[in-house]
Order: C-alpha cells, then sequence, then structure tokens
C-alpha cells in the first residue's frame, strides 16, 4: 500500500466526528472512552450495548476488539496480542463478501472502526505514542507521508544527520 500523496497536505486531512447518537435509546454523546466501555461507539453505555447485542453488533468488530489488550483508560497504549509484521504493527486478516483474503494493518484498523471513518489511500494512520502495535485510536491521527516524517524527526526516530542534510536541503531550495 502506497503511503505517499505529494498532492495532499496536513490541511486537507480529514478529522473525524466524534458526536454519536446512541443506536439503542437516542442520546447523543461523545466518543470518550474505550470501545469496550461505550459499545463500539455505537450505544453511549455499556447497557445500551448489551441490550442491543449481539444481533447489531457486526462480527468484525467482535472479532478485531478481541485481539487487542484494551486498558481502562484511553491514556495508556491498547497493544495488539495478534499477528505482528517485520516493523511490529499489528496485522489481520479479513474476507470480503466474495470471500477474498484482505490483509488490513490493525492499528489503521482500530482508527477507522473506533471513529467510523475511512483512512484516505495515501495517507498514513500515524502513532503519537510511537508503538507500532498499540491499537489505541486516541493514539493515532491521520497524516501524510511528511507529517509522519517530521514526527519521526522529532522524536528522534530518524537520526539528526538525516535531519540535518533535509534542513540543508530545504533551505538551498529557498
Ligand atoms: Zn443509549
Ligand atoms: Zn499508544
Amino acid at each position: 500500500m502506497a503511503d505517499e500523496n505529494p498532492t495532499l497536505d496536513s490541511t486537507e486531512v480529514p478529522k473525524p466526528d466524534l458526536n454519536r447518537i446512541c443506536e439503542q435509546c437516542g442520546r447523543e454523546f461523545v466518543l470518550a472512552r474505550p470501545p469496550s466501555k461505550q459499545g463500539h461507539g455505537r450505544w453511549c453505555s455499556k447497557s445500551c450495548a448489551a441490550k442491543a447485542r449481539p444481533k447489531q453488533l457486526i462480527p468484525i468488530e467482535w472479532r478485531f476488539w478481541r485481539s487487542v489488550n484494551i486498558a481502562r483508560s484511553v491514556k495508556k497504549c491498547w497493544p495488539w496480542t495478534g499477528a505482528r509484521d517485520a516493523k511490529g504493527y499489528g496485522h489481520i486478516t479479513l474476507f470480503d463478501s466474495q470471500g477474498r483474503k484482505i490483509g488490513r494493518s490493525a492499528h489503521r484498523l482500530a482508527f477507522e472502526l473506533a471513529f467510523d471513518t475511512v483512512v484516505p489511500d495515501g495517507l498514513c494512520a500515524c502513532h503519537h505514542c510511537d508503538n507500532p502495535s498499540c491499537c489505541n485510536p486516541w493514539h493515532i491521527f491521520i497524516g501524510t507521508y511528511s507529517d509522519n516524517m517530521r514526527d519521526s524527526v522529532q522524536k528522534g526516530r530518524i537520526g539528526n544527520e538525516a535531519f540535518r542534510e533535509q534542513k540543508r536541503r530545504e533551505k538551498q531550495e529557498k
């Protein structure tokens, strides 16, 4: 999957809408707690989720969150407990309606399921927390490839030499 799209800049990055209406009681609520406590963003509370479940809970969500070690707090990392790739990112295999396999990044899917949104092709699901296996949607933001690079440099993931080299090049271009 390509993570680079030079035509998009940060101002165009979509921000998920966190306002929700409970599918069981109709109350408005804001997504602010782990999906396990808020009925996967579809119900306002555990009790509403319990009334609606299991017939309305889609299997992907159920299967997905079962493989995440969800902490009690949104401040903590929620590690993926399933398969990981060489870089430590979680990986899940889903099947489409024709039964074909679709491989998905776990953290990207976590963000999409929790906030009921789609990370557009060409944009990254980046980690604030620098923890590749983390599936806490509040630790993930949609960014461009260059946002992710800048983030890496600021946090020291990429060596200072590479950063200085990039700065030198930017100066020359001005
Ligand atoms: Zn409710
Ligand atoms: Zn995290």
